[in-house]
């Protein structure tokens, strides 16, 4: 059986990839070893980036008909509510100045619905590794369904088989994992209205994150440490519920509800991980395979999309599918994007950091950097658009010096008087 594409994984960074590929008249083929895709907690905020590429393909009509819910604002808050850091998103140039907060399962239905007839997906296959031909390019790959093993050639094989991805060990390319000091608890709570913003509360204790999901539910993150709930029976979980609501006022709306879903908890390990080469002869990673970052910053899903939308982009300008110009364009496809995902990274680990660090210096350090950005707009507006990925610009050093306070931003305060705070809504 053979392919122009094979396809490994039908999460985000798959289905963009059959999305992107199909749409140059390519026969795709997208494995998945789940039946169905299964209900977790990731994936929920598209950042203005992830919704242009979404419009692009036709993906918008269906998010919205989900009813996926546009926030324009994040805002970093400290446990009385109190606004520490705002980000308005209306400020970003262009057209899209929204995030759009939907599920994961969501995500992927409206990915599906883009998908072009030369796009077929098989469901409850393992892909098991890599073939390679003598001169050690991918070739295809081996398979078992239903039991049975089976070797599908293709042109190219995109390798979206996510964070643990078998592909790309047996590709032979590295991926360097590291965990995060802490765990996160994720709460899906029902028959509740937040405001319609990203809020991210700074605790004592670390990050309490609340946005809004559709159907008048909203998604509750708590930072733990990894052992902090271990043993723990009911009794003891009910009085860690409310310590945890102690520690944060601003969250008292939603204590009920909380108590009551208490036993729905998710537990979710953080880590972040990078390939330090993105493709080989035959093979491209995309996704999670090639490169996750901690999750409060929501970039996941941005560097997803623009893989597959990078990747479409240099195999269409390599001119063709025979394997030269597809060797061609992932040659191409790991020097564009390395650059952006690196960027990626580095702002989501400062991110992660300003917010989750609780141990005293690390903490007194991110406080202080939110303060001198919160007051400097122009860090402000290039803070936004890295998040947003629509206007990314990195920091440079000499930004770094006035976000710790140890020089000052006269740029920052030429012209008319720029607002420092976005109002205070709370949650
Ligand atoms: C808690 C959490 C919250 C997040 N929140 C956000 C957010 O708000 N915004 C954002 O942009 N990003 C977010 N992310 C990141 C985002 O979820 C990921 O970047 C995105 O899901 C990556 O998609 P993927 O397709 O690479 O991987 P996955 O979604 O993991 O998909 C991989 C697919 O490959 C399949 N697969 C794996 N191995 C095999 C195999 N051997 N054979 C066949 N199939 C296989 C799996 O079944 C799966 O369907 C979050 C992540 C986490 C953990």
């Amino acid at each position: 059986m053979s392919y122009d594409v094979v396809v490994c994984g039908a999460g985000v960074g798959g289905l963009a990839s059959a999305r992107a590929l199909g749409a140059l008249g390519l026969t795709v083929l997208v494995l998945d070893r789940q039946k169905a895709p299964a209900e977790v907690a990731k994936g929920e905020l598209l950042q203005p980036e992830s919704v242009r590429i979404l419009d692009d393909w036709g993906a918008l009509p269906a998010l919205r008909t989900g009813g996926a819910v546009p926030v324009d604002r994040l805002a970093i808050r400290d446990p009385g509510g109190r606004v520490l850091l705002g980000l308005d998103y209306r400020a970003l140039p262009g057209a899209y100045r929204e995030i759009l907060c939907t599920g994961y399962s969501n995500v992927l239905h409206a990915l599906a619905g883009t998908l072009g007839k030369t796009v077929e997906v098989r469901r409850g296959v393992l892909v098991e590794k890599a073939v390679r031909d003598p001169t050690g390019r991918v070739t295809g790959v081996r398979v078992i369904d239903g039991g049975r093993p089976e070797e599908i050639c293709a042109r190219l094989v995109v390798a979206a088989d996510g964070l643990s991805s078998r592909l790309r060990r047996s590709a032979g390319l590295p991926g360097v994992r590291r965990d995060y000091d802490h765990r996160l608890l994720a709460f899906d709570l029902p028959g509740v209205r937040v405001a319609d913003e990203v809020s991210a509360y700074r605790a004592e204790h670390g990050l309490r994150l609340v946005y809004p999901l559709p159907g008048d539910r909203c998604r509750l993150y708590v930072q733990i440490r990894p052992e902090e709930l271990r043993g723990l029976g009911a009794d003891a979980l009910d009085a860690w519920c409310d310590r945890t609501l102690a520690g944060v006022p601003a969250l008292e709306p939603l204590a009920e509800v909380l108590r009551a879903h208490l036993r729905g908890r998710q537990i979710l390990a953080v880590y972040r991980l990078r390939a330090p080469r993105l493709s080989t002869p035959g093979l491209a990673l995309v996704g999670e395979a090639a490169h996750a970052v901690h999750p409060m910053a929501a970039q996941g899903m941005n560097s997803s999309l623009g893989d597959a939308e990078t990747l479409a982009r240099l195999l269409e300008s390599a001119g063709g599918g025979e394997p030269a110009a597809v060797d061609r364009a992932l040659a191409g496809y790991h020097a564009d994007r390395l650059r952006r995902l690196d960027h990626t990274a580095t702002v989501s680990h400062n991110a992660a950091r300003m917010l989750t660090s609780t141990a005293g210096p690390a903490r007194l350090l991110g406080g202080r950097m939110m303060r001198h950005t919160a007051a400097n707009p122009r860090l402000l507006r290039l803070t936004t658009g890295n998040l947003a990925g629509v206007d990314p610009h990195r920091l440079t050093p000499v930004d770094r010096l006035y976000q710790l306070g140890l020089l000052r931003d006269r740029r920052a305060y030429v012209g008319p008087e720029q607002p420092t705070t976005n109002g205070g809504r709370t949650a």
